[in-house]
């Protein structure tokens, strides 16, 4: 059976569903479809200690389209093949009597890799690999946690047309549009922890929450040699996510990874950012250019290009 784009892109869709929230397991997606390739039952991993995607779908399948017949199994990342939390998904895919397998990336786990190929096989399930890049993509973070210890860092900042950095936070002088403001709050939804500098604590005083759905599983973590925080600020008092504070960043990301946080995003300051670089820790760094000129003046007072309807420009680069 040949797979639309379309088809694969929807089900990562599904599986981004999760982000953020199934630490230390990986966001997956998984579709029953039938003969005819039409999506019949859909499940995605919502958080650790619940049911595998593969499990949900399966389950969907039964409740919803119990007289179509399955044909193939369709999943973002191989099945897992030893019982942990929950079942073997390979033990619900034998039960279900699906005859087919097909998954958009490896297990990155080289302990676990083609396990579920064999055991499935050994059950006459014809299970194979078809890679799809955003599936891959989906789960970079939970790779690099498997196989190093570390969390996957990304580092954001923010940059006016005449090079002028400052961190990010979301904050409303700099971060120009509501675009902008919206893509922060999606990201933000989809990492395990943000970090900041204590200098942005102290000068912005941010919650570090996304805008939309509160997120109880995402932790706000500030870095400062000083350890000299107001205890007021709103990271500390709000009662809302928990707030961890280490005096180095080294140290901080390197708990992070012990603790299961498989992807942390700095927001901020300049000199986090630096030392998380200097380290080598970061994996991917957001530059946000925003169209104004700040020159000497303060960021609330900067010249906005377009009279303000510029958009922000996002850019992604790998380290
Ligand atoms: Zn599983």
């Amino acid at each position: 059976m040949e797979f639309s784009t379309a088809t694969l892109k929807a089900l990562v869709d599904l599986a981004r569903k999760g982000e953020g929230r199934t630490r230390p397991n990986p966001p997956v997606g998984a579709f029953v479809l039938d003969a005819q390739g039409v999506v019949v039952g859909k499940g995605y991993h919502r958080r650790a200690g619940m049911n595998h995607a593969e499990v949900e779908a399966i389950a969907d399948w039964k409740k919803r389209n119990p007289k179509v017949a399955a044909h193939t199994l369709l999943v973002t990342l191989e099945p897992c093949s030893r019982p942990g939390r929950v079942g073997a998904c390979t033990d619900a895919i034998i039960a279900a009597e699906i005859p087919r397998v097909v998954y958009l990336c490896r297990d990155p786990n080289p302990k676990n890799r083609d396990k579920a190929k064999r055991t499935l096989a050994h059950h006459g399930i014809e299970c194979r690999h078809l890679k799809f890049a955003p599936a891959e993509e989906l789960i970079r973070p939970f790779a690099k946690h498997v196989t190093t210890g570390m969390p996957y860092v990304t580092v954001k900042l923010a940059m006016s047309l005449d090079g002028r950095i400052a961190d990010s936070c979301g904050d409303a002088r700099w971060v120009s549009s509501e675009k902008s403001r919206k893509r922060t709050g999606e990201l933000r939804e989809r990492v395990d922890a943000i970090m900041v500098g204590g200098e942005t604590v102290r000068r912005d005083n941010p919650s570090l929450l996304p805008h939309g759905k509160a997120n109880p599983h995402l932790v706000r973590v500030v870095v400062s040699k000083s350890g000299k925080l107001p205890p007021d600020a709103q990271v500390f008092s709000d009662g809302k996510n928990e707030t961890l504070v280490y005096r180095d960043a080294v140290e901080a990301v390197r708990d992070l990874g012990r603790r299961g946080m498989m992807h942390v995003l700095c927001e901020g300051g300049l000199k986090l950012a630096t030392s998380l670089a200097e380290s080598g820790l970061v994996d991917e760094w957001l530059t946000v250019l925003c169209p104004k000129v700040i020159g000497t003046r303060r960021i609330g007072e900067a010249v906005v290009f377009g009279g303000g309807k510029t958009e922000d420009v996002f850019v992604c680069s790998r380290a």
